[in-house]
């Protein structure tokens, strides 16, 4: 089955230079994989500082990696030909958090929604350019009457980030990248808009990459999530595993923080470690031990010496924690490889 989208052990250093040799490692040797005909949704879960928008970053080639690399079908972004760039740039979309900020405030919602269709020629006519338009529009749960002829100041914040899924769904996505798309949306439009995205994979066959910090709205939609922390898979598993049944200890810290109904009760009982202090970028030579080691309750000796290899714990799931080293070790892209296939 060939890969749609790959990132084979990526890492992205920022902020080198003259004056700072060492710079800030973002992303720390992660993989992933989505494959061609498998539609699947997948979660990217970290608190700030996790590196999970550097990934999208990366997996959208809006940034290069440092290390590693960027896959679309098989070939890498960085030796694509104009055809092949243009390809994955029309069939890897992304929603971002703030649909605010990606509008042009002069713009009405038909020129935000023209643009791409005249940059990719999809339509040859202005009917065509019409229909297409209303047609996404629809997708996305919006009715053209209520939003065609408007200026983005005149929509409520839903009714923005749909235009945003909308404008994705005009140029016929593989992937859609969704970067906390329900953020900034009131609780209430919350449901319906991620509801909508799982529509996007269930009738349309569009894989989504989910990066979110609520572990809650991952368990709703997706399949498989990677736990990132300070750029490095912490845990990856399937959903249901991984949010019920918690494995490293960093994992164990998120799911206790996720609130019930009742504010004064946490899963898990309450959290045995300051949740406060839970983010912090890793830097390229503070990466010796385990990066989660300052703060874990666990931690033996031999976290501090080397960084702990992925431990496979089941069929789908790993964890990079020296509590599981009697199980056998598993490279991330086996691993990813492993999750897309399945
Ligand atoms: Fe804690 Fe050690 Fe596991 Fe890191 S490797 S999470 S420090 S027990």
């Amino acid at each position: 089955m060939t890969s749609l989208l790959e990132a084979r052990q990526v890492s992205r250093v920022f902020g080198t230079g003259l004056l700072n040799k060492t710079g800030t490692l973002a992303v720390d040797g992660v993989s992933l994989v989505i494959k061609e005909d498998r539609p699947s949704i997948t979660a990217i879960a970290g608190e700030s500082g996790s590196g999970k928008t550097t990934l999208a970053r990366l997996l959208l080639g809006m940034i290069q990696p440092t290390k590693g690399e960027i896959l679309y079908k098989g070939r890498s972004l960085t030796s694509m030909d104009r055809q092949g760039r243009e390809e994955f740039r029309r069939q890897v979309q992304a929603i971002f958090q703030d649909p605010y900020e990606s509008y042009n405030p002069v713009y009405k919602v038909d020129q935000v929604l023209t643009l791409p269709l005249r940059k990719f020629r999809l339509t040859h006519s202005k009917e065509q350019t019409h229909q297409r338009m209303e047609e996404s529009l629809r997708m996305a749960g919006l009715r053209p009457e209520e939003t065609l002829g408007r200026y983005p100041h005149q929509l409520s914040g839903g009714q923005r980030q749909r235009i945003m899924v909308a404008r994705a769904l005009l140029l016929n996505p593989r992937i859609i990248l969704a970067d906390e798309p329900v953020s900034m949306v009131d609780a209430s439009l919350r449901a319906t808009i991620l509801e909508s995205l799982v529509k996007l994979k269930r009738d349309l066959g569009i894989s989504l990459v989910y990066i979110t910090h609520d572990l809650t709205t991952a368990y709703q939609v997706s399949q498989n999530i990677y736990i990132l922390y300070r750029g490095s898979v912490a845990e990856l598993g399937s959903v249901e595993e991984v949010i019920k049944h918690p494995r490293h200890p960093y994992t164990r810290l998120l799911v206790s923080s996720i609130p019930l109904p009742d504010p004064d009760i946490r899963w898990g009982g309450g959290s045995e470690m300051d949740t406060k202090s839970a983010t912090g970028t890793a830097h390229v030579d503070d990466a010796k031990g385990c990066k989660f080691v300052s703060r874990c309750p666990f931690a033996m000796a031999e976290c501090r010496h080397a960084p702990p290899p992925l431990y496979r714990t089941e069929d789908d799931r790993a964890v990079a924690c020296y509590l599981y080293k009697d199980h056998p070790t598993v490279s991330g892209g086996e691993m990813a490889e492993s999750f897309a296939s399945a």
